[in-house]
Parts: structure tokens; sequence; C-alpha cells
């Protein structure tokens, strides 16, 4: 091949072309092996080439591979949404189909402004976010998220601007204690809201552990207590964004059941699809549907391809698959098995400042000095080389960016398909190992 015609994140990169994979594994052309220790973009939760998952696609392709929502319904879709209101917490029953995370968060959006407006408060508009988020690269998306990078070229577009810290007690937790960080975050909240006015405030959006711009940050059982008492002090609606942490990723469906909370409104995507095939959804209690099914009874979002009776049959495959082989639960066993190993490392590690994380997402963060927890220099770019290092060494590792100005905070995101064995996690590790002594 002399010359490509598709546009690839890195333009000048050589990306290796990926023939087939199995399980954990990926393999390119040359045939080499990848275990995928990523899931690539957390996404591949039950690995690659699941028979069941593969048969469900050609059954439905057999039947209709699409139809338009506006025009009708299908029994996939019908069934994926009955599946997604049974799994989910509280009364979040129903789900509007998107094809990406970035749709489910800016619809999750949309959905909490046209609630207040069905109930006659037009003014109650804004989002409220932290730094350190990603919740999307469409310009609605965009605009809630605190990831730098990806704003800095956007910025004029941006209608909403993140205002709140994220819960990063591996720093800010050196000179008062997790509580004292809690009650700080949730003083934040207050300020901004009595800042901007509750009444122009439609909700609070927040990844339950804090992806890409975080590296699996964690917070305290009590933290989303605290800042949903604020939301509802306020009248403030509370969108959690499980774009990455749904649907088993931390060793619960939904990360919000660790903190006992039920949000109003959640953003899935990802690991509903397991990757393979794009979709994504807003799931909305009946709360805030209920105006909505009393008033202009149209949910004013959507896309030719929501709902699509392809995508969801597979999805649907996908969450039986996950039911039937109590994949969630070893997401938590494994999960917790991977951190031990990983904090095993740390400890003889001299660049390894924390390992955080639940379930099978695990967040390592690289410091230059362990004691002053100084990060290393922009220059040495050390998150590139920790995956460059892992790639050479046949594992996948997803970068992450911590830190609110996006100068401190290197960190790296462990997340394997949730079926790893045991004895996968530990090739998981050595292979971690090896690539981390290559950086030291
Ligand atoms: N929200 C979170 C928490 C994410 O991690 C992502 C993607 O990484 C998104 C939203 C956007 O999802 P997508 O890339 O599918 O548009």
């Amino acid at each position: 091949m002399t010359r490509t015609y598709l546009i690839k994140p890195v333009l000048d990169y050589k990306y290796p072309a990926i023939t087939h994979g199995d399980g954990i594994y990926l393999y390119d052309e040359k045939g080499k092996q990848y275990i995928d220790g990523s899931s690539g973009a957390v996404t591949a939760s039950i690995g690659h080439g699941v028979q069941e998952v593969i048969d469900a696609m050609a059954e439905q392709s057999k039947k209709v591979s699409f139809v338009y929502r506006s025009q009708f319904t299908t029994e996939s879709a019908e069934q994926l949404a009955k599946k997604i209101s049974e799994i989910s917490p509280g009364d979040l029953n129903w789900s509007f189909f998107v094809n990406s995370g970035s749709e489910a968060t800016e619809t999750a959006m949309k959905i909490a402004i046209q609630y207040w407006q069905e109930k006659g408060m037009k003014t109650k508009n804004k989002i409220i976010s932290r730094w350190m988020s990603y919740h999307g690269i469409t310009m609605g998306a965009l605009s809630m998220s605190g990831h730098i990078q990806r704003r800095e070229r956007f910025e004029p577009m941006l209608e909403n601007y993140p205002s709140l810290s994220a819960p990063y007690y591996y720093r800010d937790a050196d000179q008062r204690t997790i509580e004292e960080c809690d009650d700080f975050y949730a003083q934040e909240l207050e300020k901004e809201i009595l800042r901007i006015g509750k009444d122009h405030i439609a909700a609070f959006i927040a990844e339950p552990m804090v992806g890409a711009a975080g590296g699996a940050l964690t917070p305290s059982d009590g933290y989303f207590q605290k800042m949903k008492a604020v939301c509802d002090r306020y009248d403030i609606l509370f969108i959690a964004d499980e774009v990455m942490t749904g649907v088993g990723r931390t060793g619960k469906m939904f990360a919000m059941e660790h903190f006992n909370v039920i949000p109003d409104i959640i953003a899935t995507g990802k690991g509903m699809s397991a990757g393979y095939t794009p979709m994504a959804a807003a799931i909305v209690s009946e709360k805030v549907m209920e105006p909505i099914l009393k008033g202009s009874k149209i949910v004013m979002s959507g896309h030719t391809f929501s709902a699509n009776p392809q995508s969801a049959a597979t999805c649907l495959a996908v969450l039986n698959y996950i039911e039937k082989n109590n994949v969630v639960e070893n997401s938590a066993v494994n999960g917790a098995y991977l951190k031990e190993k990983i904090r095993e490392l740390a400890e003889a590690s001299e660049i390894i400042g924390d390992v955080r994380g639940k379930g099978l997402f695990v967040g390592v963060e690289f410091v230059k000095d362990k004691l002053t927890k100084n990060s290393f220099d922009r220059a040495l770019d050390v998150v590139s080389r920790i995956v460059q290092a892992n790639f050479e060494e046949g594992l996948l590792v997803y970068p992450a960016n911590a830190g609110t100005d996006g100068l401190i905070g290197d960190a790296v995101i462990l997340s394997p398909p949730l079926t790893i064995t045991k004895e996968e996690v530990d090739e998981l590790v050595r292979r971690f190992a090896v690539a981390l002594r290559k950086v030291e």
C-alpha cells in the first residue's frame, strides 16, 4: 500500500493493521499478539470474537437491519430498552438510544434542559461540570468537558464552562482529610450554584470515576452523597456520565451503585455494546420523563441511526452474555486482584505514585518523585513512553491525563476485557512490569 485515504489520529504514524481478535487478544498483520489491556478505549468489555454476539448479529440482519425510529419500532430495540431498565438502578426506566458516548451525554444535557422547560422553567439551561472530566467530542458534550487539550481549539464556541474540582485525593488530601476534601468539593458546587443562580442551572454532570481526564480518579464513599444533597437543595438534576464506567467496568453494573446515589439521568455507551456496534444511551428516570410525557411528548433529540435494530440486537446479546457469564462479578474479583498486583509493583517502582480504581478500571499515576509527588517534565512525555513501551511488549494501556491545568498528572488506565482470567491478569502484569523497567 503506497498511500492511505484514511484520516487517522496521528497522520504521520504508521498504525499496525489488526487482522483478528480472540478473547483478550488482538493480532496484527505480522502475527504479533497484543493483550487488549485497555479494551481499546475501555470498550471491548467482553473480549473479541464472542460467538453468541456474532450469531445475534447475523440473526437480526436476516430479519431487518434498519428502520427509521420515527416511523417504526422493533422487537430488538424494545427488548434492549426493557433490559436496560432492569439492570439500571432506581426508576431509571427509559432509554434514548444514540450512536456514541458524546451523543449520550449531549442527549442527557438536552433532556435535562427540556425537563425544566416542560415544567415552565425556561431559564434553567446551564450545566455545571468539573475540570478533569471528559464528556465527549461534539460541541455540546465538549462544552461540559474539563479536558483542556480537547477544548482548546474550539473554546470561543463552547457555551458551558467547567468550574468545579474533581476529587483528586492523591494531591488534594495532602493537607486535608478526605472528608474535608469532600466538604470543600460540595461547598464549591454550592458557591457556583449561588454565583450563577439556581434558576439558570438545569443539571450537574459528573463521571462517577474520571477516565480519560483523570486516570480512574475514584471518589470516597461519601463524595456523591454530599454533591447530590447540594443538587437536591437547589433543584438541580444530576447526570452521571457512565459512558466509560457503565455496564460492569468497575465491578458493579453501574459505578454509581458503589456510592449509593441514584442519578436522574445516566449516559452510557462503550461497554454496553462492548465494541461490537456503535451504540450508546441516555437512561432517563420516571421523574424526568413525567413532565415530558404530560407536555410536548417529544424528546427533542435523535439521529438517523438512533435505536437501530441491528445495533440493538447486538447490545442485547452483549448484555445477555454479561449476565449469563457473571461478567460483572469477574470484574470485581479480578479487578481487585489486578489492583493488588499493580500496588505490589508500585512499591518497588521509583515512578508509580498512585494506584486507584475499582473493578477492572485501574488507574496508575506516574511521578518524578514519589515523596514530593512532583510530575515529570512535559517534554519527557512520560505517558507516551509508558504506552509505547507496553505496546512493544504486546500490551495495550490507555493514556490518561490528570491535573486541572493539563500540566500535572501523568496516568494510564488498565482496563482489560471484563472476562479476563486470573492467569491472564498475571500475564498482563508481567508485561506491564517489563515495560515499566524500560522507562524507569
Ligand atoms: N463520556 C466519557 C466519560 C467518556 O470516557 C467518553 C469517551 O471516552 C465519552 C463520554 C465520549 O464517548 P464517545 O467517544 O463514544 O463519543
